[in-house]
C-alpha cells in the first residue's frame, strides 16, 4: 500500500517516521512513552548529583558516600520499589574495619637493621616480637600433606608469588596458611620487580576489610624484602629479629542500597534477576595518585556514576511495568576498596542466592566508543541474545571483545556472584581497548560530569541496560552459564543439576 504523506496529519506522519526508524533497529528509541520515562535530562540530573564536588568522591565511610546512598534509596522509593526483606529502610549495613599498619616496624639481620619502606615492608602482622633462623622454602606453596612440621620455629624465606606467577591476596593467604601448617613463625618474601614503591605506598595506607571476614586469618607475620645481590644469602645465614607495634583499627559503616520489585508471573516471580552497580568511588585527597593542587576530588562520573544512573533507569523502567521474574536492585558500596559491598551481600543475601538466577552488574572505567556497550562475560551466558537485543533497541552494539578485555571480568563485583555460581556478566560503557582515552579519566579528578562528558551516550547506555534487563527478566528460558564455563559446576551445586529431577523448583 502506498500512502501519500501529504494527505495525513503531521503527528501521524511523525509517528510513521518513528516506526520506520525503529524498524531498522539502528536508531535510538523515540517511543514517546519511553522518552518520558527515561529522559536525557533526568539521567543527566542523577549523574550531575552523584558526581558533584559536594559528594567528595563518594568514598566508603565518608558522608559523601552516605549522601549518595540516601539519594539512591529515595529514587527507589519514588519508583515504587519495596525495601528488601530484612533491610532497614532500603539500607543493608556493611560493617567494616579500617586497619592502620603498625607505626614501628623493624627487621634486623645479625649485625644490622634493614630500612623500613626502603629495604623491607610489613605485609601483614602486628604486635610482633620474634627472633628466629631463616630457611629457604622455595615458593612456600608446597603442601606436604602429611602434617610434617619441617619449618618449626623458622622464618621461611620464599620467592615472590606462586609457581604460576600469581601474587593476589588469595595466593598470598594460601601461602601463609601452608607455611603456618609447616610450623614457620614468619614469612619473608623476596621481591625483585619494578613495583616496589607501589607496594610500599599501598601497604603504608590504612586498609579496609569486612568486620566479619579475615579476622579468622590469625596470620604469621609476612614481610616483603627488596631483593639485591646479597640479601638472600645474608638472610639465610642469619638469625633475624622482627618487631612491630600494634596496628590501629577503627569501625567503619557504610550501606548497600537494596530495593525489590515483585515479578508479574505467578510462577517465574520465584526467580530473581539481580541488577547491581557500585556507587562508591575513591574520594578526595591531594595525596591520591593523579590529584593536583587545583583538583583533588575524584568525582567518578564514569566510574561508576554511569552504572549507578543506569541502575536507577532500569529500576524506573521495570517498576513501571514489572517483568515476569522478580528483580532485586542492589547499589553496592565499597567496591573500590576490594569488592567489600558485594562480598558482604553474597554472604548475607536479601533473597536466597539459589533463587537468584542472574546478575547483570554495571561498572566501568570509561568509554572510547559510543556506538557500543562492552559486556564482560557476554559470550559466557545464555543471556547473550537478550543483551544484544536490549542494546540494539537503544541503538548500541553489545561488544564482547578480546581476551585482554575479558580479563576485566574478574575485577568488579560481578565476580563475587559468579564465584557463588550465579551467571553474572558486567555491562560497561563502550570500549574496544583500555587505551589512553580511557586512562585520561580513569580514577582521575577529571572524571567529571562536565562538558567532556557525553550525556547523549549516558541516555543510550542506561536504556540499553534497562532493556537488556527487561528482556532477561521476561525470557521464559532461565539464563545459565554456557556449557563448559569455569563456573558451571559451582552453578550446579548452587541450583541443583537440571538433569536431576528431584531438585527442580516448582
Ligand atoms: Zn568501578
Amino acid at each position: 500500500m502506498l500512502i501519500r504523506l501529504s494527505s495525513l496529519p503531521l503527528h501521524v506522519i511523525l509517528a510513521m517516521f518513528v516506526l520506520c526508524l525503529s524498524a531498522t533497529g539502528a536508531s535510538k528509541t523515540n517511543d514517546p512513552q519511553e522518552e518520558r520515562l527515561l529522559s536525557k535530562t533526568e539521567l543527566e540530573t542523577h549523574l550531575r548529583f552523584l558526581a558533584a564536588d559536594e559528594l567528595m568522591g563518594r568514598e566508603t565511610g565518608t558522608e559523601g558516600n552516605d549522601v549518595a546512598a540516601r539519594y539512591i534509596a529515595e529514587q527507589f522509593r519514588n519508583y515504587g520499589l519495596e525495601p528488601a526483606p530484612g533491610s532497614e529502610d532500603f539500607f543493608q549495613s556493611v560493617p567494616m574495619v579500617r586497619t592502620t599498619p603498625p607505626q614501628t616496624q623493624r627487621l634486623a639481620l645479625d649485625g644490622r637493621d634493614l630500612k623500613p619502606g626502603e629495604d623491607f615492608i610489613l605485609v601483614r602482622g602486628s604486635n610482633i616480637f620474634l627472633s628466629a633462623p631463616v630457611v629457604d622454602a622455595d615458593h612456600g606453596m608446597a603442601d606436604p600433606g602429611d602434617g610434617s612440621r619441617d619449618l618449626e620455629g623458622k622464618v621461611a624465606l620464599v620467592k615472590f608469588g606462586d609457581e604460576k606467577g600469581n601474587n593476589g591476596p588469595q595466593s598470598l593467604s594460601l601461602k601463609r596458611e601452608r607455611l603456618t601448617a609447616r610450623g614457620a613463625v614468619a614469612v619473608i618474601e623476596l621481591y625483585a620487580g619494578h613495583q616496589w614503591q607501589m607496594f610500599v605506598s599501598y601497604l603504608q595506607q590504612p586498609n579496609l576489610g569486612l568486620s566479619s571476614g579475615d579476622k579468622a586469618e590469625e596470620s604469621i607475620p609476612h614481610l616483603l624484602v627488596k631483593k639485591n645481590e646479597s640479601i638472600r644469602e645474608e638472610l639465610l645465614a642469619s638469625k633475624v629479629s622482627i618487631t612491630a607495634s600494634e596496628s590501629g583499627s577503627e569501625e567503619i559503616r557504610s550501606n548497600n542500597v537494596v530495593g525489590v520489585l515483585e515479578g508479574s508471573d505467578s510462577r517465574l516471580r520465584q526467580e530473581w534477576v539481580a541488577l547491581t552497580a557500585h556507587f562508591d568511588h575513591v574520594g578526595a585527597s591531594p595525596d591520591l595518585h593523579g590529584a593536583t593542587a587545583e583538583d583533588f576530588i575524584f568525582n567518578g562520573a564514569r566510574d561508576n556514576g554511569m552504572g549507578t544512573v543506569a541502575l536507577l533507569a532500569a529500576a524506573k523502567h521495570l517498576a513501571a511495568d514489572p517483568p515476569a521474574r522478580s528483580v532485586i536492585f542492589i547499589a553496592l558500596t565499597a567496591e573500590e576498596v576490594g569488592l567489600l559491598g558485594s562480598s558482604h551481600y553474597v554472604e548475607n543475601p536479601a533473597v536466597p542466592l539459589k533463587q537468584t538466577v542472574f546478575v547483570l552488574n554495571n561498572d566501568g572505567g570509561g568509554y572510547n566508543d559510543t556506538s557500543l556497550v562492552t559486556v564482560l562475560g557476554l559470550d559466557r551466558t545464555t543471556a547473550r541474545e537478550d543483551i544484544a537485543r536490549g542494546s540494539l533497541k537503544a541503538g548500541l552494539e553489545a561488544f564482547g571483545g578480546e581476551p585482554q578485555i575479558q580479563r576485566f571480568f574478574n575485577q568488579s563485583d560481578n565476580v563475587r556472584f559468579a564465584r557463588k555460581g550465579i551467571p553474572a556478566p558486567t555491562f560497561s560503557p563502550g570500549f574496544r581497548e583500555f587505551d589512553q582515552e580511557i586512562l585520561r579519566f580513569y580514577h582521575r579528578p577529571s572524571d567529571e560530569a562536565d562538558e567532556l562528558f557525553d550525556f547523549e551516550y549516558l541516555l543510550s547506555f542506561a536504556r540499553a541496560y534497562a532493556y537488556s534487563a527487561e528482556f532477561i527478566a521476561n525470557n521464559p528460558r532461565r539464563p545459565a552459564w554456557i556449557a563448559g564455563d569455569e563456573y558451571e559446576d559451582t552453578a550446579k551445586s548452587l541450583y541443583g543439576d537440571p538433569a536431576d529431577s528431584s531438585s527442580t523448583q516448582d
